[in-house]
């Protein structure tokens, strides 16, 4: 009788279910024995619960008394209420206890490489080699739930706006967003290669061509970059795309799906999310991605200070240069003449020739430059900058680029060694009106700031030729605490502009056909208005659970390096593999 027992999880139970015969499934998470009593601590994807074996019931408690950590087991028993001070108010399940009439052995677990119930996090190598042990760990079953839940959500959000799940191909063209292609050999064209997408920007397109008007998918992308810290070869984006719209009806669904997916882990967040230009991020915080839950925010204070005695300033001006800075509110005392040392160093490993500091505390302003300015016109700076008694300001005078990411950095770095980033808050912005091109000095030549299928600004239509770096982009960024979660643009839908932007990036008319030629044939056959966006999945994801790396929101991330412990992907394969695909390996590969 008892095999057809309905099996409940372990974590479900409660007070109200004392007397109930229970059958329960799950891993040996710890055992305890006190006093002959052996305590098993019970787990499944729904948490922990208290299972008792009394040395009265012989074998059983025998049995018990040799589990070892994460045997799988079955258990037999009756919900006991755990009087008083026995209960444990830290568990859900704390009020009561299973005390078990039968127990049998599932699987066995030999000795462990990992122990998912440790309290402390393995080394991440350990980790990803042992995953499927890794996963047991609770931090990991947290993410894995609240990823499931999330791109739940979002899907349900985008099918109630009347959006169309489509998939599209793995195994296709080179779809550039400025990355290098994963590519797979052909066995029946030898010599050929599919790319894997870099994302289906080209195919979402196309749909929207081909009618679908509102496009998404949970869609895997690849990029073989050069791996910086926290990127993966291939990841996640919820990829949107709509036909006839403005910016602002795409930021619209983004936010519905963002208020919803964040509400998840009990963030409030409310809708419409503020804009800022991407001249105004670079001015005010030094970067395209600003950091809005903290303030020290960037002032220009050029023509005053060229205005003065201080050469550097006169000379950083005269050179076409500008004088910007920030006042860290309260910092003047706890800033040693050897930490302000440390922060000059940085200043000038990030590109600048110096900092210049002002420390004001009773009245009185100290610094380095103090003396060539005099004190009055020091006040009258760091003043522009909002700085009063007791308060620290940094300034930096250098190329517009320069100060920009100077500062940019020394903002971050300010606000964590300061502590001025509040846990509990989060801030995200829009952010608009980027350049379409991007000048690259060492190949001479403009690139698209995201991808070349973005359209720029009717007004500057005009000027694609004739000044490329003064065109505007209509596309959005979306950034949630100073990281970008994602991005999109209204597209081009005109094939001349279309080859006109292509021309601007060096790509010709010849080269434009033959990788692109399909895109230039849809859009002479009535291609929509259309625009969409791109939401890194894995970077919200993490956001939201405040983890550090992607990786520990992915089941199966690669390594930093592009590999993975697990598998031992990439490996090699044989003679016969590679005489089949037409390759041959040069001898130093
Ligand atoms: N395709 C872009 C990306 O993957 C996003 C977009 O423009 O929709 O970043």
């Amino acid at each position: 009788m008892e095999e057809q027992m309905v099996r409940t999880a372990c974590a479900t139970l409660r007070a109200d279910d004392v007397g109930q015969g229970v059958r329960l499934n799950g891993w040996v998470h710890r055992r305890r024995d006190l006093g002959g009593v052996v305590f098993i601590d019970l787990r499944d994807r729904t948490g922990l619960v208290q299972v008792v074996f009394y040395p009265e019931s012989g074998e059983l408690h025998a049995l018990a008394s040799g589990l070892r950590p994460e045997t799988v087991v079955e258990v037999f028993g009756e919900v006991m209420a755990r009087g008083g001070q026995n209960a444990n108010e830290r568990m859900p399940t704390g009020a009561i206890e299973v005390k078990a009439s039968r127990v049998s052995v599932l699987a066995e677990c030999d000795d462990l490489p990992l122990q998912p119930a440790g309290s402390q996090v393995p080394q991440e190598e350990t980790r990803l080699r042992w995953r499927f042990l890794d996963l047991r760990r609770e931090d990991m079953r947290r993410a894995l739930e609240t990823r499931s839940e999330v791109v739940r959500t979002i899907r349900e959000t985008l099918h109630s706006e009347g959006f169309w799940d489509i998939e599209t191909p793995m195994l296709t063209a080179s779809t550039p967003e400025g990355a290098r292609d994963y590519l797979v050999p052909s066995r029946v064209h030898p010599g050929h290669f599919y790319a894997l997408p870099q994302s289906p920007q080209l195919f979402k397109q196309l749909l929207m061509v081909g009618g679908a008007e509102r496009y998404y998918q949970v869609a895997r992308c690849f990029r073989d970059e050069d791996l910086r810290a926290d990127r993966q070869p291939e990841f996640t984006q919820i990829d949107i795309e709509m036909s006839f719209v403005e910016p602002r009806d795409v930021m619209m669904v983004t936010e519905k799906v963002i208020c919803r997916a964040a509400a998840i882990v009990g963030w409030e967040l409310s809708a419409p999310f503020p804009q800022m230009t991407w001249i105004e991020a670079m001015d005010r915080y030094g970067v395209d991605r600003p950091d809005l839950r903290f303030g020290l925010e960037i002032g220009d204070i050029t023509p005053a200070a060229a205005a003065s005695e201080f050469v550097v300033f006169r000379q950083a001006s005269q050179e076409g240069g500008v004088i910007r800075g920030f006042c860290v509110p309260g910092a003047a005392e706890s800033h040693s003449r050897k930490k302000l040392d440390g922060l000059t160093a940085r200043a000038r490993e990030l590109g600048a020739g110096g900092l210049i500091w002002f420390k004001q505390s009773g009245g009185k302003i100290s610094g380095p430059a103090v003396k060539a300015l005099g004190p009055e016109k020091a006040l009258e700076l760091t003043g522009a900058l909002g700085a009063g008694d007791g308060d620290l300001t940094l300034i930096v005078a250098a190329s517009l680029e320069i100060a920009r990411r100077v500062l940019g950095a020394l903002r971050l770095e300010m606000a964590a060694a300061e502590k001025m980033i509040p846990a509990d808050r989060h801030e995200l912005t829009w952010v608009t009106d980027f350049p379409l091109f991007e000048w690259d000095e060492d190949e001479k030549r403009y690139f698209a700031c995201h991808h070349p299928f973005t359209s720029p600004e009717d007004t500057d239509l005009d000027r694609l030729e004739s000044d490329p770096a003064g065109v505007h982009a209509r596309a959005y960024d979306i950034i949630l605490d100073g990281t970008e979660i994602g991005g999109g643009s209204i597209r081009i839908h005109r094939p001349d502009v279309q080859r006109r932007v292509f021309a601007a990036l060096g790509i010709g008319e010849e080269e434009a056909q033959s990788r692109f030629g399909f895109l230039l044939d849809a859009l002479r056959f009535g291609a929509p208005p259309h625009g969409g966006i791109a939401l890194g999945l894995d970077r919200l994801v993490a956001l939201l659970l405040s983890r550090d790396s992607i990786r520990d929101v992915i089941a199966f991330p690669k390594t930093t390096s592009a590999s993975c412990p697990l598998t031992s992907a990439p490996g090699s394969i044989d003679a016969a593999q590679l005489m089949e695909l037409g390759l041959r390996l040069r001898d130093d590969a």
